[in-house]
């Protein structure tokens, strides 16, 4: 059996990018102001540098205004503490994001700890990591909100089914597992790199997401017929023949995957751009509650 459907995230976050829009017009209207998202990026990290400029594209074509502030790299934890300050304390802003990973001088931990979990659009606060394990949570991480939403999209059943999560980083892997304890009926299984036997674990699964970083991790001998493949993977790998002399690749052996597999996200294409579409909706849904401004459901 071929697989039936890739997951397009691509087009998914269009379409996001597009119902945040028109509920940013509506915030405005009603607020007299367009919702606000402040960036932090410290340094010049190449990668970081790509992701702020593709976070403010987003936010650009969904009706909200987005400033970056550039700290040289060599700054300490005070400098970006205090600017961490400045934005809790302006109430014009909707949304702080702090770009990671901040150079190794910078203690960020504290730095995240205190962005004020009103505005934290990462949803990395420990105020809103505890929320989102209770379930009430309404600034989800941006890549498992993103994973969540591309799954309803497609009507892809959770309830009852076996979904295996691997990685457990406290940005996806775990706190998607807490997402999907909280709000879906799955049987949630979490893997890690000392997991024993991961073909086991991952043949028990329904659904896979894998969130390792690890290129051919998942292998087509390790899903059953009719698995749902989700990569979060986003591993560079090199390749003469480009320009840039690398390529992108997720974890799973996509071609040998899309003979198998009930549905399978691209890498690129699939849950990059949904991260970036869940971060536009945090900031939206940060901005009406601050504002108390009912946009209606997203
Ligand atoms: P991380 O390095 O913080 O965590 C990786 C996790 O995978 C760890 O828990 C580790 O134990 C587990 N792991 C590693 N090797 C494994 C193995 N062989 N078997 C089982 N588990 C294994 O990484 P992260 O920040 O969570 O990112 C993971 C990947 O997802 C990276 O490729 C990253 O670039 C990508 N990513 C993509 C998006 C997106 O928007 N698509 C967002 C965040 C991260």
């Amino acid at each position: 059996m071929g697989v039936d459907v890739i997951l397009d995230g691509k087009a998914l976050a269009r379409e996001v990018r597009s119902r945040v829009k028109e509920k940013s017009l509506l915030f405005a209207e009603r607020a007299g102001r367009r919702p606000l998202l402040r960036v932090v990026l410290v340094g010049e990290d190449p990668a970081s540098i790509v992701y702020v400029r593709n976070k403010k594209s987003a936010c650009d074509e969904a009706g909200i205004d987005c400033l970056d502030t550039i700290l040289p790299g060599n700054v300490d934890t005070n400098a970006v503490a205090t600017l961490v300050d400045d934005l809790n304390c302006d109430d014009k802003v909707d949304g702080i994001l702090v770009q990671m990973p901040l150079p190794p001088q910078i203690d960020a931990a504290r730095i995240t700890e205190m962005i004020d979990p009103a505005k934290d659009v990462d949803g990395f606060t420990p105020w809103n990591v505890g929320l989102l394990s209770t379930g009430r949570a309404s600034l989800l991480p941006c890549t498992p909100r993103g994973i969540l939403t591309l799954l309803k999209h497609y009507s892809i059943e959770t309830r009852g089914r076996n979904i295996c999560v691997v990685g457990r980083s406290s940005i996806v892997g775990r706190p998607l597992a807490n997402l999907l304890l909280a709000s879906t009926d799955a049987t949630v299984d979490v893997c890690n790199s000392h997991t024993r036997d991961l073909k086991a674990h991952v043949l028990q699964a329904d659904i896979v997401v894998s969130a390792a970083g690890c290129p051919g991790l998942i292998r087509a001998d390790m899903v059953r017929e009719g698995t749902v493949v989700v990569d979060v993977g986003i591993n560079r790998i090199p390749d003469p023949s480009r320009k840039s002399g690398y390529r992108l690749v997720g974890d799973c052996d996509f071609e040998a995957l899309k003979g198998k597999a009930a549905a399978i996200t691209p890498v690129p294409g699939g849950i990059g751009p949904m991260t970036v579409a869940s971060l536009v909706e945090n900031v939206l849904i940060a901005a009406s509650i601050r504002a108390g401004v009912d946009i209606g459901a997203l």
